[in-house]
């Protein structure tokens, strides 16, 4: 997979180098290119930005440095893709569709995906009639129901959640299946060692014996009720809109 990341702030997006998405891209699985917005400007201020029409507070994103960033952008992509590559160029914003987990499965499979990080108030509007009209998929895309004041902090929340469901980055597959929103509920409550542990208060806490039994269908089974109880009481919407 190819990730193309376009913001003011390349050196945000630098956490992409660690961890395990940073190793997906040494071991060749995915490729991450960050790209400067000002690159595409023309003005000894490198201005991206300008005052709203109509007025009002802030700033708006101007649409000619959007323009020529997204032309060399999927032109370098074209030329490592070749010419048929279909890029998903994806918007991180607050009035976009709230991001899930099931976007991230189906994103996961991707040949392409380009970012767009906003900042100030946004960006011209006619930026995404643009890439539209040009063809290209376009998704706007909400972390959730709170602003941020830019796009990447969400680049690297959207970002992680793709790429670790792209087969070979997580080594062990199965921990993807049982957790959290996949299946749409939430994960069980999880133990390590020690099985009794006494907390800094001097109180003791066992975990649950079920778990030392080494009865795999009753641990399932414990594991499965956890987890629609915590699903129940915590997120009543998930427990409403399950199938
Ligand atoms: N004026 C915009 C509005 O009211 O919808 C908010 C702009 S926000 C300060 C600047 C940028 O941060 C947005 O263009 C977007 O890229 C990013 N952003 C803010 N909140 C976000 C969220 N909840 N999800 C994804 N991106 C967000």
């Amino acid at each position: 997979m190819r990730v193309d990341a376009i913001t003011i702030f390349p050196e945000y997006l630098q956490a992409l180098d660690l961890s395990l998405i940073g190793k997906a891209a040494r071991d060749g699985l995915i490729s991450v290119h960050r790209h400067d917005l000002r690159t595409w400007t023309h003005d000894r201020h490198r201005t991206v930005d300008d005052s709203p029409l109509g007025g009002g507070a802030g700033m708006v994103m101007k649409p000619e440095p959007w323009a020529e960033a997204f032309a060399a952008v999927l032109a370098a992509g074209r030329a490592e893709l070749g010419a048929d590559a279909r890029p998903l160029i994806v918007f991180p914003n607050p009035a976009g569709r709230v991001f899930r987990q099931d976007l991230a499965q189906e994103w996961s499979a991707r040949e392409w995906i380009v970012f767009a990080c906003g900042r100030y108030e946004g960006i011209d509007e006619r930026v995404y009639e643009h890439l539209a009209d040009e063809g290209h998929e376009v998704a706007l895309v909400s972390l959730g129901d709170y602003v941020l004041n830019g796009g990447e902090v969400a680049v690297l929340a959207l970002t992680e959640a793709i790429v670790r469901l792209v087969p070979g980055v997580v080594g062990n597959a199965a921990s993807l299946v049982e957790e959290s929103h996949s299946d749409g509920m939430l994960e069980y409550p999880l133990y390590t060692r020690p099985a009794r542990w006494t907390d800094p208060s001097g109180a003791v806490r066992e975990a649950p014996e079920i778990l030392l039994s080494g009865d795999h269908g009753r641990i399932a089974a414990w594991r499965a009720e956890r987890s629609a109880e915590r699903t129940r009481q915590r997120r009543p919407d998930l427990w409403d809109a399950r199938g």
